[in-house]
């Protein structure tokens, strides 16, 4: 169901917001453990919280009051959020039984708009990974096809949304964590523009990185939930004041005359071809719909990967530095000094990709490293955002691919760190650069597996990037 087809449910009384959470929780208790699918997608269930949202949104109905945007939509949140009455583990053995004392201003947006918090969601620790198999807690598998990953970190999120488990969910992208999940999964993954969307209650991994954003199974529905989601908060300072836009008004706005960019350096080697021919596909589409396609460059494309995990490993060990047993979560038993503590807590409690990222962080802020790798990625970075701002100045939105590959075999990657990072070839860019990218599927390979495309937009200026992706989208169907 979209959030749409819910609405008109809810306001013809032919179904409840109760029942609706109902039939999401029997989905998930039949799909989600060992004895269904093994999907994994959800780690806590906050079913009190959300039948008492369910059965407010229903009286609201009963009595033909008008109904809040997301009135009664079951909504999952990734486990990097907090959400009051369930545990924050940032599916990390660290966090293991921490109880948040606040709501993560999106959810409480979410909830304030009418929609239904049926419960938080696996994703790689602490959202470091690109597969979901970094999370304590066991990986998820991709509901398209079960043997292979959903993508990541939001491997939970974008899992859930496909499998029927949630109307819609909540992810969190660093480097490419809504888009690459929402690829894999065949849905829909918004990266809005940095200071769109709060951050405040989101579990950090590298600030000038992290943002917050939605999965749906369609364009609109995530335009709908953009418009909830945006806008400025006194509790986080990087939130911007720039008026929220209609996101679901400019759909109605057609895209002929857009002017889109095709990236070269996106469409080199190690392209996968079945991924090249979809992306073309979208991209004749988009012609036919009266849009000028142009050849761009991003000449510095071929740094993002290396100063991604510069940058990122950087915040990530001043971040981290705060689970040391004192304040949150796990603490390490017969110790006998505070050191130790710290010590045997952290290694304890960090899994093995958090303590590989620590140390390479920690590494290059060292007195005597920073200059040669901190200092200069945040160089590059600027570079980075250059090639974005020149070529925004010639077209409208980029289209470009979002993963190298289709979702691969789980355990086919894990054993080479290097490897896994390189599949965040197409996401990290757009990251560094601070820019709005959605991804949106465009259909599949051969043997069935689903492909997303990105689409980038530039700083706040969603509703274009929106208007392609629908666009592409109502191409498919
Ligand atoms: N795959 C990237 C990483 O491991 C991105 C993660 C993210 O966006 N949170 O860092």
């Amino acid at each position: 169901m979209t959030i749409q087809e819910l609405r008109t449910a809810l306001v013809s009384r032919t179904t409840t917001a109760t029942s609706v959470a109902e039939q999401h929780y029997a989905r998930i208790a039949a799909d989600d453990g060992p004895s269904g699918k093994g999907i994994n997608s959800y780690l806590a269930l906050s079913r009190d919280r959300a039948l008492a949202q369910a059965a407010k949104i229903d009286a609201l109905a009963a009595k033909g009051d008008p109904l809040p945007a997301l009135a009664g939509v079951p909504v999952g949140i990734k486990d990097v959020l907090t959400m009051t009455g369930s545990p924050a583990t940032a599916s990390s053995l660290i966090l293991k039984g921490y109880m948040p004392p606040y709501d993560a201003t999106a959810v409480t947006r979410l909830e304030a708009a009418g929609a239904v918090l049926l419960g938080k969601l696996n994703c790689d620790e602490f959202a470091m990974g690109s597969s979901n198999e970094n999370s304590a807690y066991g990986p998820v598998r991709n509901p398209r096809a079960l043997d292979r990953v959903p993508g990541g970190s939001s491997g939970g999120s974008a899992a859930a949304v496909a499998a029927g488990f949630a109307v819609a969910s909540l992810g969190s992208d660093t480097g490419g964590s809504i888009r690459q999940p929402a690829a894999f999964c065949g849905v829909v993954g918004v990266l809005p523009t940095y200071g769109r969307i709060s951050r405040f209650g989101l579990i950090a991994f590298a600030s000038s990185l992290d943002r917050v954003g939605p999965f749906t199974t369609n364009v609109r529905d995530a335009a709908t939930m953009l418009g909830v989601l945006a806008g400025q908060d006194a509790k986080d300072a990087t939130s911007s004041d720039r008026p929220v836009g209609d996101y679901v008004g400019a759909l109605e706005k057609p895209v002929k005359g857009l002017r889109i960019g095709v990236p070269a350096e996106y469409f080199g080697e190690g392209l996968n071809s079945e991924i090249r021919a979809a992306i073309e596909n979208a991209l004749d589409g988009l012609r036919a719909a009266g849009c000028e396609i142009k050849k761009i460059t991003l000449p510095h494309t071929k740094y993002a990967i290396p100063t991604y995990y510069v940058v990122a490993t950087a915040e990530a060990s001043a971040n981290l530095s705060r689970f040391d047993g004192v304040r949150f979560g796990l603490r390490a038993d017969g110790v006998k000094t505070l050191s130790a503590m710290f010590r045997e807590t952290r290694d304890q409690g960090f899994g093995a990709e958090v303590k590989r990222r620590i140390l390479l962080g920690t590494y290059a802020l060292s007195a005597g490293y920073y200059d040669a790798y901190y200092l200069k990625a945040q160089q590059v970075r600027t570079l980075l955002t250059r090639d974005f701002l020149a070529a925004f100045a010639e077209v409208d939105a980029i289209v470009a691919p979002i993963t190298p590959t289709p979702p691969w075999k789980l355990g086919e990657k894990t054993a080479d760190p290097l490897q896994m990072y390189l599949e965040d070839i197409y996401s990290v860019a757009a990251s560094l650069a601070g820019i709005c990218a959605m991804s949106v599927p465009c259909g599949q390979t051969a043997a069935g597996l689903p492909i997303g495309v990105q689409i980038m937009g530039p700083h706040f200026n969603e509703e274009t990037m929106l208007r392609v992706a629908l666009s592409i989208e109502t191409a498919q169907t």
